[in-house]
């Protein structure tokens, strides 16, 4: 490559937001316990945002971004920043005068008060971050207050650096809205025309303040989009481009390929497109090419996958860099997308195989990888060439490894038949063998897995990881805590049992610490949303079970009671959703290797007498791929992988799995040719919504819509659960319906589940005594 490209800056849209030590967190949290004031919280954020200032310049960020930071999500800032804050949060915290006015309401907006519940919360596209979803209706006023990205802006530059300031873009943040009283024929996108005067002032704001680029992130483009939004995704940007005095916009776009959206984009006003090269995304090089490219405009190219948590293939980047120099006025190099879904820095992980760490690229080695890319096109290749030949010894160490590649698994996988995803006996029989040896009631009464985690339970497993207790006696504490669960559950007389998951720091980790292929990181921390930070496992090769998971406490929960108790699984999709999975094979291979570890273990629970197996899957929904044309290849994987897991036991065996977290109507289908036994649903929020769609449907099999939403510590009432149970029996044979709580009991306290639990057997004792 030569000359022509020596424009090339390196940039990123976004950087993790809490400190390396999760300082944002802590002084959040003590913040809101009251152990320190408004002025200390700011002076952590501002010295955060400083420090990584410091660091991406440092690292040879050519243009760095600013208004990426936030104290809870960038969303709930940007209905901050529109003045679209719920009339409830407003008369909670009526005077946001002061500082801690103002950071009180937008905390009240996050997790509510006491009388104001707070904004619904939702995942960010096919990311396992949560963002707060706008609540607009048709008589929302809107209001400019531009303080946040203004002093951002200005506080990076009193530190010598004209920052791109990073702003949820107008469409977008209609797209993500909701009008919660759900107004006949109102969407969220008629209120285009009232915000794209406050962009306008934005901008102006902006450009006085000397910003020189402003970014404007439209990444619902990604998503299927009628002509319709399409028309005015032109409109709104001709709208902004107009003010003459603004930066140069930027408009990203990242998570997936912007399909019929990138014409329309590269025919915009606008100076710049920040587009994502990866995964899925890897089709926007065509597209660009298929528009005629954008030769008179800036390209950021999201080249370097930002997340996952691979090292880069420089070469390969280089490649395709090189081929979108033919497509662009000037190309830039950056992560595909923020930073923010990625940990911070592998080399804090010390107990890591050096090998494996050479693998791996969190936040920090990503920095490194785009300047070096940045360097490829803008320098003679020789000053890259010994970074080049790292990476490349590092691509072919991880291609060789015997940890990758595990010749026994592969060797199954690939003799797997369609008996092995298919039941012996259909439903119908099964159904029958299972009655006879189970001998249930009508309406069935069960809970979902988990229950409390006491103080106790969290106290003995940092214990036992401190090594301050022994194997045997935290074993034993465990197993008091069984006894304790099987004899609240007979008390209260529940059917099915369960034995409480006591052992269970997580049900994604608990399984990863046991199969091989995954590993665990010490400091992976990932925002999930606000201050609750997750540590995802890693799969990193070919999975197996060395030995058996769950079948000593299975079996031991099982010998205090007569009454059936589930065995516990964590399915493949949700182990899969919830991990950072590998990119050097089909996703689907992955959780079919995961889904036989799982078929073992379900069948190791079968024969050591566990009658009632079930095998979780939260996330099924929640990894649906964003574009539609892309749903039944996954869904296929998806549902193959769980039958594969579940598929290897007798008739009389019975399995369940359980869904939550998400609306499940397009997924009903998968739903049917899963085939477990029972499902049990979230629910209660909803008043049973689900059960008339599984009706709808044809779903044959049985069901438990949840009667109880466990977000809430409110206890329903016996009228409200008999009323659910009315109105689910109403739309679907009460011969196949259980009754359950929407999801696993471990964020609740007891005195709330004793109450509830005695009221869903009661109220289920009036509906079978009446029916
Ligand atoms: N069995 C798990 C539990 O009860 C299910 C959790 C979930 O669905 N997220 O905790
Ligand atoms: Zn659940």
């Amino acid at each position: 490559m030569t000359s022509t490209t020596t424009t090339s800056r390196a940039t990123v849209y976004g950087y993790p937001r809490q400190g390396a030590e999760r300082q944002l967190k802590k002084a959040i949290e003590s913040y809101w316990a009251g152990r320190v004031d408004a002025d200390a919280l700011l002076a952590t954020a501002r010295d955060l945002r400083l420090r990584n200032l410091a660091e991406l310049r440092d690292a040879g960020i050519d243009e760095i971004p600013s208004n990426y930071f936030s104290f809870y999500d960038h969303v709930l800032d940007t209905s901050w920043l529109l003045g679209a804050i719920p009339e409830r949060h407003l008369a909670a915290v009526p005077d946001a005068t002061t500082a801690a006015g103002r950071l009180d309401r937008y905390f009240a907006m996050a997790r509510g008060t006491a009388d104001a519940p707070p904004m619904e919360m939702t995942k960010w596209f096919d990311t396992n971050y949560h963002y707060l979803v706008p609540e607009l209706g048709p008589d929302t006023q809107f209001s400019l207050d531009a303080s946040k990205p203004l002093d951002e802006f200005a506080e990076a530059l009193e530190q010598g650096v004209t920052t791109r300031p990073v702003v949820l873009g107008p469409v977008s943040f209609l797209l993500l809205a909701k009008d919660p009283t759900g107004t006949d024929g109102f969407q969220p996108l008629d209120l285009l025309d009232r915000i794209v005067p406050l962009y306008v002032d934005l901008l102006r704001q902006l450009r006085e303040a000397g910003a020189e680029w402003v970014q404007l992130d439209e990444p619902a483009l990604v998503t299927d989009q009628p002509a319709e939004v399409l028309g005015k995704v032109e409109e709104t940007y001709a709208a902004l481009a107009r003010e003459e005095a603004r930066p140069k916009i930027l408009v990203a776009s990242y998570f997936d390929r912007l399909g019929e959206a990138l014409p329309v984009l590269a025919a915009a006003p606008v100076e710049g497109l920040a587009i994502d090269f990866t995964g899925s995304a890897a089709a926007n090089v065509e597209g660009l090419a298929a528009a005629g490219g954008i030769p008179r405009k800036r390209l950021v190219a999201g080249i370097v996958n930002g997340r996952n948590i691979w090292a880069a293939d420089l070469t390969a980047a280089l490649t395709t860099l090189g081929t979108l120099l033919g497509l662009a006025g000037t190309v830039d190099v950056a992560p595909s997308c923020s930073l923010l879904h990625v940990p911070l820095d592998v080399t804090l992980e010390t107990d890591l195989d050096p090998e494996i760490a050479g693998w791996l690229s969190f936040a920090r080695q990503k920095l490194e990888e785009i300047v070096t890319l940045r360097r490829g096109l803008t320098e003679d290749r020789s000053t890259i060439a010994n970074a080049l030949h790292v990476n490349a010894s590092r691509l072919a160490s991880r291609a060789a490894s015997p940890i990758v590649r595990v010749p026994a698994v592969r060797d199954r996988v690939a003799a797997i038949t369609d008996t092995d995803l298919h039941r012996a006996a259909p439903y119908g029989k099964r159904r029958q063998a299972q009655q006879d040896r189970l001998r249930l009631p009508e309406l069935p009464t069960t809970t979902i897995g988990s229950f409390p985690q006491t103080g106790e339970l969290r106290k003995a497993r940092a214990a036992l990881r401190a090594g301050k207790l022994d194997r045997d006696a935290y074993q034993e504490a465990m197993k008091a805590e069984i006894r304790a669960v099987i004899a609240e559950q007979e008390q209260i007389g529940l059917d099915v049992l369960v034995h409480g998951e006591p052992e269970r720091n997580d049900m994604v980790q608990y399984f990863g610490e046991q199969l091989t292929g995954f590993l665990a990181t010490q400091h992976g921390w990932v925002q999930s949303y606000g201050t609750r930070y997750v540590r995802p496992p890693l799969i990193v090769g070919d999975v197996a079970r060395p030995e058996p998971m769950t079948v000593a406490w299975a079996t031991y929960a099982q010998s205090l009671t007569e009454r059936p108790v589930k065995g516990m699984l964590t399915g493949p999709v949700t182990m899969l959703a919830w991990s950072f999975v590998r990119d050097d094979q089909p996703e689907g291979d992955t959780a079919r290797q995961v889904a036989f570890a799982l078929r073992d273990e379900v069948v190791d629970l079968e024969n050591a007498g566990i009658k009632v197996i079930q095998v979780d899957e939260p996330a099924l929904r929640e990894t649906l791929p964003l574009r539609t044309a892309d749903r039944a290849a996954y869904l296929e994987w998806a549902v193959a992988s769980f039958r594969l897991a579940t598929s290897g036991v007798r008739d009389e065996t019975q399995i369940h799995t359980h869904m939550c977290y998400a609306e499940f109507g397009d997924v009903l289908q998968a739903i049917i040719d899963m085939d477990a036994d029972v499902i049990s649903l979230e629910a209660a929020r909803s008043n049973m919504a689900i059960v008339a769609d599984l009706a709808r449907a044809g779903y044959p099999n049985e069901a438990g819509p949840g009667v109880w939403d466990i977000h809430s510590p409110r206890v329903p009432s016996v009228e409200e659960i008999v009323g659910h149970l009315r109105t689910a029996s109403s739309a679907f044979p009460a011969d196949r319906l259980w009754v359950n709580p929407d999801c696993g009991l471990k964020t609740r306290g007891y005195p709330e589940v004793r109450a509830t639990l005695a009221n869903l057997v009661e109220a289920t004792g009036q509906v079978r005594a009446r029916s």
